[in-house]
This record gives structure tokens, C-alpha cells and sequence, in this order.
């Protein structure tokens, strides 16, 4: 394959952009070579500048469950370029999609929006230590809140893609703040409240974790953090960026069937734009000033064209729920092709090839995948047209665009890339 055109851009872009990246994981820095540039999308299938094609697996990196230029959505962004592009001020739009949020989320009562998921979790942090008047946050080690200061320490993705211990910048005060445990461990949570307990605000968890990879809870593990949190009066904060509504129309919590008290939504809720939002119950949620005390703002917070691609994509899951169990079932079938020797972990249209033969639990079973198999895995499939995200740390999208077709010549590419 020619890569000519991506390679000078690359050139040209990390003369003016550190890294020649807007965000790090893009940059092909664990696997080799130089990032593709995108020229467009078409369903599930992406082209880059120098004209090749390629099955899509990243989906912008989760938002895209519907694929690349959904008809409903492109036509709700056209009926949002009619009326205007912002406004700083309430939206008859903004309304529908807090009430269609609401409406699919068991646990969330009141919900406020935000422009990306790394807005969500620095807010919900915020307004679990205003109302609990404590400073201690939770977070388990591989799971990645985006770039908050105080969430960083541990932090999965591209910090573990680039092998970052604690990042840089982020004063030790901040860090000082966070507890950093295992995850699926109850042993460390339970150790960790009989010793702070009364400290601690919160508990912060991706409920299936995608950033370390897709590694999903162990049976009775979310009922436990659910349990511990309840008990000493911390909240328990379910950071569905990624898994609301990927895992299903209610996210994670209402696969587990665990109620948090916060959650933090981003991607798939945007529609390919940039949205977020955290939510949760009402009495928590009423300390969100204007209402209360606890500061947060926006000047473009519900923007009119990613209200609008985001309430598109929730009307159609809602009027579509079937678009999950085809999902499902195109997700297991890629994930049945697998040898003997590597570890398939899935939680419905979410999963990771791990190049190790033992279980993937946690962020130290995790590391000890053969990340340099996984580039020469990586470099075969796009040889043969098919797009992963480029490190080991991350999970793979279906999308409903997917055609069985896609997932045959994915199931074959994979086969021979298995050995490579
Ligand atoms: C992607 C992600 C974030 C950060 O969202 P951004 O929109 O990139 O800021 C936070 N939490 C989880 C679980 C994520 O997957």
C-alpha cells in the first residue's frame, strides 16, 4: 500500500504540532510507522489520503455506533446549520437530549452537558467532593478518565500507550489526592476504606474497562464497589464515556444492573460531535450551581449542531434497539476466530485481542501481553484493509454499519495476521 500523501502531511504536521498529533494514541508511536490521514468516512468503512481503503475499528474512537455519516445524523446537523451554530443560550434541543439521557440511563435524575468526557469527569469529581466535603478519590490503575489532573495517576490509554508513569505537570498535591488501585481487586478496595474511609469521596471506575483494553468486571465486583461506597458514605462514580450506550441502551449500569449515584457520559452521546455530560441523582445534582454552590460552566456547553447529531443517534437507538444484538453478534463471531494462545475479552460491540494465553483481569495481567506481537498483529491487518486502534491499550468498535461481509474479510485478514 501507498502511504506517500499521510507521510508528507506527517511531516508537515510535527513541524506545527507536537508530535504531529492533536492527541497522542494517534501518532502510531507503539506500533510503528506513520498515522494514516483520513480523507473521509463511508459506514463502516474509512479512506485515507493516499486513497486506500479500510474497514473501520476505531469509530473515532467509540462515538461511532451507527459508522461514518449516518443519514440521520447528517440530516439533523443539516436542520442545525439552518437555525445557527451556537448561541450561549437555552435550546428547545438541549431539553430533549437531557430528557432523552434521563429516559435511558436507570441511575441518572438530572443531567448537566459538557463538551467532552474529560469535562464530565473533572465535573463529577468536583461535585462528589463538594457534596461529600472530602478529597480522596478512588480510581483503579489502567482506567483512563481523560486528562484530569488529580485522574492521571495510573491512567490507561495513551499514558499507557507511551508508557508515561505519573504525568509531568500535574502537581504532587493533586496526585496526593488519588488512590490507585487494582481493578477487579475487592481485597484493595476493602483495605483502602477500613484505612480512609472517612476521607474518601468517591469511587471512579469504568464499569467495563476499555482503556487498558477491553477488560470486563468479575462476577459480584461492581456490587461490591456499590456496596463499600454505600456503606461509608463515598459516591460511586461510573465513568460510562465510553460504555454508555456501547454496551447497551443504559450503558453498563443497566447491563450489571448497578445504580451509581454519578455518571459520566461522552462519545456515542455526541453522535461523532463533541458532547458530554454527567448526571446522576437529583440531590447530588442540585449542588450544580446555578442551583447550589458547586461551580461548572461552558461557553459552548449544549452547542446546537452536537445536540443535535447526539439526539439523532439516541432517537435512533431507541427506536432500534435491535441494532444491539446485531452488534453483539458480529463482535462474538470476531471474537470466536481467535487461536488458541490469545485472550479475546468482549462486553458486547467492545473487545481486545490480548497476545497472551492467561486471563486478562486487571492492568498487570494486561501488561503482560506480547505488545510487540500486537504491532506485527496491527501492521498485518492494515496490509489487508482493516483499521485497529494502534496500541495494545485500547478496545475495538463494531459498529451497526458493519456488514457481515466486513466481518468475513476481517475474520479471514485476522487469520493470517495471527501468525504474523
Ligand atoms: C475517552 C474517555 C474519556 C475522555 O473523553 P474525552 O472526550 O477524550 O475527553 C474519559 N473516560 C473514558 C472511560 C473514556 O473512554
Amino acid at each position: 500500500m501507498n502511504h506517500s500523501k499521510s507521510e508528507e502531511l506527517f511531516r508537515r504536521a510535527q513541524e506545527i504540532i507536537p508530535g504531529g498529533v492533536n492527541s497522542p494514541v494517534r501518532a502510531f508511536r507503539s506500533v510503528g510507522g506513520s498515522p494514516l490521514f483520513i480523507a473521509r468516512g463511508d459506514g463502516a468503512h474509512i479512506f485515507d489520503v493516499d486513497g486506500n481503503e479500510y474497514i473501520d475499528y476505531v469509530g473515532s474512537w467509540g462515538p461511532l455506533l451507527l459508522g461514518h455519516r449516518h443519514p440521520e445524523i447528517l440530516a439533523a446537523l443539516a436542520g442545525a446549520l439552518q437555525i445557527g451554530t451556537s448561541f450561549g443560550a437555552p435550546t428547545e434541543q438541549e431539553v430533549a437530549l437531557a430528557e432523552a439521557i434521563c429516559d435511558a440511563v436507570p441511575s441518572i435524575e438530572m443531567v448537566r452537558l459538557v463538551n467532552s468526557g474529560t469535562e464530565a469527569t473533572m465535573s463529577a469529581i468536583r461535585l462528589a467532593r463538594g457534596f461529600t466535603g472530602r478529597d480522596l478519590i478512588v480510581k483503579f490503575e489502567g482506567c483512563y478518565h481523560g486528562h484530569v489532573d488529580s485522574l492521571l495517576v495510573k491512567a490507561g490509554s495513551g499514558v499507557a500507550t507511551l508508557g508515561i508513569a505519573d504525568t509531568q505537570g500535574v502537581p504532587k498535591a493533586f496526585c496526593d489526592t488519588t488512590l490507585a488501585l487494582p481493578f477487579n481487586s475487592v481485597d484493595a478496595v476493602g483495605q483502602a476504606f477500613r484505612a480512609h474511609g472517612n476521607s474518601i469521596a468517591a469511587v471512579i471506575v469504568e464499569p467495563v474497562v476499555g482503556n487498558m483494553g477491553c477488560v470486563p468486571p468479575l462476577p459480584g465486583y461492581l456490587e461490591a464497589l456499590r456496596e463499600i461506597t454505600a456503606r461509608f458514605g463515598a459516591l460511586l462514580i461510573f465513568d460510562e464515556v465510553m460504555t454508555g450506550f456501547r454496551v447497551g441502551f443504559g450503558g453498563a449500569q443497566q447491563r450489571f444492573g448497578i445504580r451509581p449515584d454519578l455518571t459520566t457520559l461522552g462519545k456515542v452521546i455526541g453522535g461523532g460531535l463533541p458532547v458530554g455530560a454527567y448526571g446522576g441523582r437529583k440531590d447530588i445534582m442540585s449542588k450544580v450551581a446555578p442551583s447550589g454552590p458547586i461551580y461548572q460552566a461552558g461557553t459552548l456547553s449544549g452547542n446546537p449542531l452536537a445536540v443535535a447529531a447526539g439526539l439523532a443517534m439516541l432517537r435512533h437507538l431507541k427506536a432500534h434497539p435491535e441494532v444491539y444484538a446485531s452488534l453483539e453478534a458480529h463482535a462474538a463471531s470476531l471474537c470466536a476466530s481467535v487461536p488458541a494462545g490469545i485472550t479475546a475479552n468482549r462486553v458486547g460491540s467492545m473487545f481486545t485481542f490480548f497476545f497472551t494465553g492467561r486471563p486478562v483481569t486487571d492492568y498487570e495481567s494486561a501488561k503482560r501481553s506480547d505488545t510487540a506481537r500486537f504491532g506485527r498483529f496491527f501492521r498485518a491487518m492494515l496490509d489487508r484493509g482493516i483499521y485497529l486502534a494502534p496500541s495494545q491499550f485500547e478496545a475495538a468498535f463494531v459498529s451497526a454499519a458493519h456488514s457481515d461481509e466486513d466481518i468475513r474479510r476481517t475474520i479471514a485478514a485476522a487469520r493470517e495476521a495471527f501468525t504474523a
